[in-house]
């Protein structure tokens, strides 16, 4: 894909920087972004993961979804689509979390209950997720 194409250059830079325009920000200083995930303010810039403000918890598994809108918007956009042919965004309301305690047990918060121990130890302990992320990307763990 051709990203100069997609992204506004003098933006970009601007982004770059660090120097968000305030009224990008949200009063947390969150990225604000529309349901395209596009920061407010900006047509080809686009906001995701925990910096944005969309309302969800903040969850790495959700910025992997987030990542997967934009790229298809970036795409469409390099393409010449017009707004209403974007991708939408649906945050989700049923999140859910897994804290490591160590390396066989965890915590984890599902929408209607929490349990501790080694079950959800066994989930995500063994190697953080590592593997899966390795995978995901189409690479071999050692
Ligand atoms: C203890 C813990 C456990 C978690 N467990 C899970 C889990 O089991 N499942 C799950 O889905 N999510 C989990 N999360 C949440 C998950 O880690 C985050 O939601 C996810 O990492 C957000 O991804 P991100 O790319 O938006 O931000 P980050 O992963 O925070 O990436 C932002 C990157 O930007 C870099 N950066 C910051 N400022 C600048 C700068 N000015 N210039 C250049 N680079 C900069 C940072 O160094 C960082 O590498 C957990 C979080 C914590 C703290």
């Amino acid at each position: 894909m051709n990203w100069k194409s997609a992204v506004d250059r003098e933006e970009y830079h601007e982004i770059s920087r660090g120097y968000h325009r305030k009224d990008s920000l949200d009063t947390q200083g969150r990225l604000m972004v529309d349901s395209n995930l596009r920061v407010k303010g900006h047509n080809n810039i686009f906001g995701i993961g925990d910096i944005s403000d969309i309302p969800e918890p903040k969850q790495g598994y959700l910025a992997q979804s987030h990542a997967k809108i934009a790229s298809k918007n970036i795409a469409l956009l390099a393409k010449g689509a017009k707004d209403e042919k974007l991708v939408i965004y649906k945050p989700t309301t049923k999140a859910f979390a897994i804290i490591s305690l160590g390396r066989k047990k965890a915590v984890a918060q599902f929408p209607y209950f929490s349990i501790a121990g080694r079950v959800p130890g066994m989930i995500k302990s063994g190697d953080l997720f590592v593997g899966n992320m390795w995978k995901g990307l189409g690479l071999q763990p050692n």
